[in-house]
């Protein structure tokens, strides 16, 4: 019998979230898919994980201790997840964000009772790119400590201990491919980790947006962007971090927008799942995955596992909004289901062997 018991405070909810099939996408490639619902969290995305461990991590080495601030240099969801954990943990929090990222976001971090500064976008190089302003705000004050959300393991260490085992529980063992965007590469990091340590042959795909230096670096070691740009948000890095670099990585895959809307779309409209941006990038690497390595190409049935990152609510100005994607030249109609999958059976595989050693 199950005994339900009630959490002490809202950052005990983290974790433990539900497998859900996609049916839709599963039938059609007869394998089976399924989505991770990580938007179940508290914070409403993956990042709560990675959150919630940098806190205890920091309050076990002592490099957080009661009424300090914590700081955080984010694209949100992050700054979201601290301020779930630091508000049941009794800290204060200034979150760092670049301009232009879905305001749904910088209205939930300020609802959750933390302070936002926003700078503007720019390159890494510049130092006033929000890493390096994060950074610098808690360097001036001794009772501040910066999350370093990049750098800091313990944002993997929170996928190796928790989401990975989940996985590997609800899949019985019994998985072909783990699929996942890497932003930081925490989730990407920690989960694959876990996974080729109980099964070496889990095939781990790492999925790139246009415009990011993911894939050509597990080319070639370089992180030159691919061409193109992407409306998806809080993935695709141009440098290498400590969390990425914790990822046991098989194959690099990129994919464009104009194919993450016909997927997201046709998920909302058959199983009623409306996906954030980077959720539809790893459902439709998933497919991806599916149709080159399944019986559509010959292959065995796969059992794909992939992120459902964060709720699509948080994409509605984007990936659900005709005039936007107008403005990007994608129409939501321009292309079926079918006929991608047409196409990613039939183009040549862009499942690419990683040829650099992380
Ligand atoms: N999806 C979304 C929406 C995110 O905000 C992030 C993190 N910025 C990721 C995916 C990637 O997660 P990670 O940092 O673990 O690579």
């Amino acid at each position: 019998m199950t005994i339900l018991t009630a959490a002490e405070s809202l950052a005990d909810l983290v974790g433990n979230t539900a497998l859900l099939k996609l049916q839709s996408l599963s039938q059609l490639t007869q394998c089976e898919i399924f989505v991770k619902c990580e938007f179940q969290n508290p914070g409403g995305s993956v990042k709560d994980r990675a959150a919630l461990q940098m806190v205890l991590e920091a309050e076990q080495s002592g490099k957080l201790k009661p009424g300090m601030t914590i700081v955080e240099g984010t694209a949100g969801n992050t700054g979201i997840g601290l301020a779930v954990v630091a508000k049941s943990r009794g800290y204060n929090l200034k979150v760092v964000m670049p301009k232009g990222q879905a305001k749904e976001k910088e209205q939930l971090i300020e609802l959750h009772g933390a302070e936002l500064v926003l700078v503007d976008a720019v390159p890494f190089a510049n130092e006033n790119h929000f890493y390096h302003t994060a950074r610098r705000i808690a360097e001036q004050n001794p009772d501040y400590w910066w999350a370093d959300q990049f750098e800091n393991t313990a944002n993997s260490n929170a996928h190796f201990l928790t989401t990975g085992p989940e996985i590997f529980q609800q899949t019985d063992g019994q998985l072909d491919c783990f699929v996942s965007v890497a932003g930081t590469g925490g989730t990407l990091g920690g989960i694959s980790k876990y996974l080729k340590q109980k099964d070496p042959d889990t095939k781990i795909v790492s999925v790139d947006p246009d415009g990011s230096g993911i894939l050509n670096f597990l080319m070639n070691g370089k992180h030159q962007a691919t061409a193109g740009s992407s409306f998806t948000e809080g993935i695709g890095i141009m440098r290498l971090v400590n969390n990425f670099k914790q990822g046991k990585i098989d194959y690099g895959l990129n994919l464009p927008d104009s194919d993450i809307v016909t997927v997201a779309n046709y998920v909302r409209k058959q199983d009623a799942l409306v996906l954030g941006s980077s959720s539809a990038l790893n459902v439709t690497a998933a497919l991806y995955c599916a149709v080159q390595t399944g019986p559509l190409n010959g292959g065995k049935p796969q059992k794909i596992v992939t992120i459902a990152c964060d709720a699509g609510e948080r994409s509605v100005s984007k990936l659900y909004n005709e005039a936007f994607l107008a403005s990007k030249n994608i129409q939501s109609d321009a292309q079926s289901i079918e006929h991608l999958i047409e196409r990613y059976k039939t183009e040549i595989n862009r499942l690419q062997h990683v040829e650099f050693n992380l």
